[in-house]
Order: C-alpha cells, then sequence, then structure tokens
C-alpha cells in the first residue's frame, strides 16, 4: 500500500510540473500581446525595444519558445514592466470565479480517491469548495461540482 501511495504522488508531481510551465509561458505570451496592444507597438516595434529579432519576439509572443533569463530581462527592459507582470496572470482575472469542471480519479486498495482540478493551472486542490486555489490564487465555482461528483460515482 505504501508503494501505491508513492506512485500517485510521483503522478500528481509530474502533473504539476508541466501544467506550471505551461502556465507560466501562456501568462507570458498573453502579457506580452496585451503590452503591445495597450502601447500601440507592432511586433517589430516590440521587438526593437526588447533588442529581440522580431521573429524571435513573434514566437514568444505565440507562445512558441520557452525563454532564456536573459531574454526575461530584455522584455521587462523593453515593456518597462517587473518579471510578475509578465510571468503571474492579470490580477483582474484572477477575481473572475471560474468553475471546476474537472476531477482526478485515483484508484487505490484503500478505495477511490477524487480530487477537484483547478481550472486555471490545471492542478488538483486538497479540499473541497475553497474559495481560491491555494497555487495559482483563481477565485472558484463549485456550481457544477455536484454534478461532477455523482458522475464519478457512478463510473
Ligand atoms: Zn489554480
Amino acid at each position: 500500500m505504501n508503494r501505491l501511495y508513492i506512485v500517485v504522488r510521483l503522478k500528481i508531481s509530474y502533473f504539476y510540473r508541466k501544467r506550471v510551465i505551461k502556465m507560466f509561458s501562456d501568462n507570458l505570451s498573453h502579457a506580452v500581446l496585451r503590452l503591445c496592444t495597450a502601447n500601440n507597438l507592432t511586433y517589430e516595434m516590440a521587438s526593437e525595444y526588447c533588442e529581440l529579432s522580431s521573429r524571435y519576439f513573434g514566437d514568444i509572443a505565440r507562445g512558441r519558445t520557452n525563454i532564456s533569463i536573459v531574454t526575461l530581462e530584455k522584455l521587462c527592459n523593453g515593456f518597462s514592466v517587473t518579471p510578475d507582470g509578465l510571468l503571474l496572470p492579470e490580477a483582474d482575472s484572477l477575481q473572475i470565479p471560474a468553475a471546476v469542471r474537472e476531477v482526478y480519479c485515483f484508484r487505490e486498495s484503500a478505495g477511490n480517491f477524487s480530487y477537484p482540478v483547478c481550472p486555471r493551472c490545471h492542478i488538483t486542490m486538497e479540499r473541497e469548495y475553497q474559495n481560491y486555489c491555494d497555487r495559482c490564487g483563481q477565485r472558484l465555482d463549485w456550481c457544477n461540482y455536484p454534478y461532477i461528483q455523482a458522475r464519478v460515482q457512478k463510473g
């Protein structure tokens, strides 16, 4: 039984790593697009400010590349923002409740366990009906949750 427990934990940590990396790169691409629009900049103009090639800048804006710390610094300087402003989601969007629509199920000898999944960062949450996700700070809406739970119990 100990062994099974370890397997489950590894699985969660694998999801966790994968999702967090995707979350940062999604936030970065959204932030870059938002800053270009807000400052009325084309990719060419913005890439000049950031001292990057316009092609590479386009890849960043489309979320197609993993940037280095040096590139992050160039983007911060070019747009006059802090790393938070590029890597973390916009504060306002966290306040709009997002519906919990997913649960991860784990089958173990001790029984079946299900954990709700945060709709923003897609990480499993320890507790049900919490107001905010512990990891990304997304405000949560649990209206659909009883229906998902019922489906889990059936299947
Ligand atoms: Zn979250």
